[in-house]
C-alpha cells in the first residue's frame, strides 16, 4: 500500500490533522477541522457559540442580515468622516490631491498583502528577487515622474520685456505664440498648464495620478513607471492565486463553489485581487494609449486632442506629422534608448524650439 501512494502519503508523526493543517498554513482546512472538533465536543465553545451552535434558524437569519449591517456601518462611517473632513480639513485642492492619495493607498495595501499574506506561500528566491527588482524600478521611475521638472519654461524680467516688445511693437510674435500668464514666447509643442500655472515644453497632459505634468523631460519616466506598475499588478495577482492554491485548497469541483470557498478563506486577498484586475485594465489602457500616441503617431496627448488647432499637422488637406520619424526612431527618441551605442536617440531641447525645420525662426528668447 505504501509503495502505491508514494510521496503523497503523510507519514505518522504524532501530529493531529489540525496540527498538519496549521503547519501547511491551509486556512480552509484549519477552519473546517476546528468546526468539526467543536461539533464533536473536543473543544470547549465560548458563551456565544454555546448559545447559537444548536440554533440553525437564528444562524440563517443572522447571516442573511449581516451584509446589510456591514454595509450600513461602512456607509455611515464614510459619510460621517467625509462630512467632518470637508468641514474642517479639506480645501479647494481636493480634486487634485485625491487621485494621488488613492494611488498611494491602493499600492500600500498591495504591498501589505504581499508581505503578510503572500510571502509565506512563495518559496522561490527567484520570484522574490524579480518582485523586488520590479519594485525598485517602479519606485525610481515613479519618483522621477513625480519630482522631475517636466519641462517648465523659465523666464526673467529682461526676457519678458523683449517678448512684450516683439508682440506689441515689432509684431514678430502672434497672439497664439504668446502666453499671457507667463509672458513668454511659447516654444513649439508647449502649452500652459492651468494646474501647475506654468508653460511646459512638449506638454503631454497634466496627470493627477503623479501630481505633476507629463512633458519633455519626464515622458520617458512616466511610460516606464506605467510599465513597471503593470509588472507589479501582475506579480500581485500571481501572489493572490498562489495564496489561494497553497493556503485555501478546497474539495469542491464547481468553479462557483471554489470561488465562494476562496472568498470565505480570505475576503481581504479577494478584495486585493479585484483591485488588481481593475488597476490592470485602467493602467493597461493608459499605457497602450501613451505608446500609441508617442511611438506610433509621434504626437503628444495634447496635440492629438487639439489636432485641428495646429496648422502644421495638415498638408494638402491630409494628416501630416512633421515630428514623427517612424515608429522605431520615435521609440528610441522618447525612451532615450542607446543599447550600448546601437541606437542614437535625437535629444531635442523642446524649451528652445520655436519653428519647424525649414521654417524661418520668427523670434528667439533673449540670451540668459
Ligand atoms: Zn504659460
Ligand atoms: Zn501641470
Amino acid at each position: 500500500m505504501q509503495a502505491e501512494c508514494g510521496s503523497q502519503c503523510i507519514k505518522p508523526t504524532g501530529q493531529s490533522p489540525l496540527d498538519v493543517a496549521k503547519t501547511k498554513k491551509n486556512r480552509w482546512l484549519i477552519e473546517k477541522l476546528a468546526r468539526q472538533r467543536l461539533e464533536k465536543g473536543f473543544d470547549n465553545p465560548g458563551w456565544l457559540k454555546r448559545k447559537t451552535m444548536h440554533n440553525s434558524e437564528f444562524r440563517k437569519y443572522y447571516m442573511m442580515a449581516y451584509p446589510f449591517f456591514v454595509l450600513l456601518c461602512l456607509l455611515g462611517f464614510v459619510y460621517l468622516s467625509w462630512q467632518y473632513s470637508k468641514r474642517y480639513i479639506f480645501d479647494d485642492n481636493l480634486g487634485i490631491t485625491i487621485p494621488f492619495g488613492i494611488y498611494l493607498a491602493t499600492k500600500t495595501w498591495m504591498y501589505f498583502t504581499w508581505f503578510f499574506y503572500i510571502l509565506p506561500h512563495i518559496n522561490s528566491g527567484l520570484i522574490h528577487l524579480a518582485f523586488f527588482a520590479n519594485t525598485a524600478l517602479l519606485m525610481y521611475h515613479f519618483y522621477m515622474a513625480v519630482k522631475c521638472d517636466p519641462g517648465f519654461i523659465q523666464t526673467n524680467r529682461q526676457q519678458q520685456s523683449k517678448v512684450i516688445l516683439d508682440l506689441a511693437e515689432l509684431e514678430t510674435i502672434s497672439v497664439e505664440q504668446f502666453c499671457s500668464t507667463c509672458i513668454i514666447h511659447k516654444p513649439l509643442r508647449s502649452k500652459h498648464c492651468s494646474t501647475c500655472n506654468k508653460c511646459v515644453a512638449k506638454f503631454d497632459h497634466h496627470c493627477p495620478w503623479i501630481f505633476n505634468c507629463v512633458g519633455a523631460s519626464n515622458t520617458r519616466h512616466f511610460i516606464l513607471y506605467l510599465t513597471y506598475l503593470i509588472g507589479m499588478i501582475l506579480w500581485c495577482s500571481y501572489g493572490c492565486v498562489t495564496f489561494w492554491r497553497n493556503g485555501c485548497t478546497t474539495d469542491e469541483d464547481k468553479w462557483v463553489k471554489i470561488a465562494v470557498d476562496r472568498i470565505r478563506c480570505s475576503p481581504w486577498v479577494t478584495w486585493i485581487f479585484l483591485n488588481c484586475c481593475i488597476h490592470l485594465l485602467f493602467v493597461g489602457v493608459l499605457l497602450g494609449n501613451m505608446l500609441y500616441q508617442t511611438v506610433y503617431l509621434g504626437l503628444t496627448t495634447n496635440e492629438r486632442i487639439n489636432l485641428y488647432r495646429y496648422k502644421h499637422f495638415s498638408r494638402n488637406s491630409a494628416f501630416y506629422n512633421p515630428y514623427s520619424r517612424g515608429i522605431l526612431q520615435n521609440c528610441v527618441d522618447v525612451m532615450e534608448v542607446e543599447c550600448g551605442g546601437l541606437c542614437r536617440p535625437v535629444k531635442t531641447d523642446w524649451r528652445n524650439i520655436y519653428s519647424l525645420p525649414g521654417e524661418q525662426e520668427t523670434c528667439s528668447r533673449a540670451p540668459e
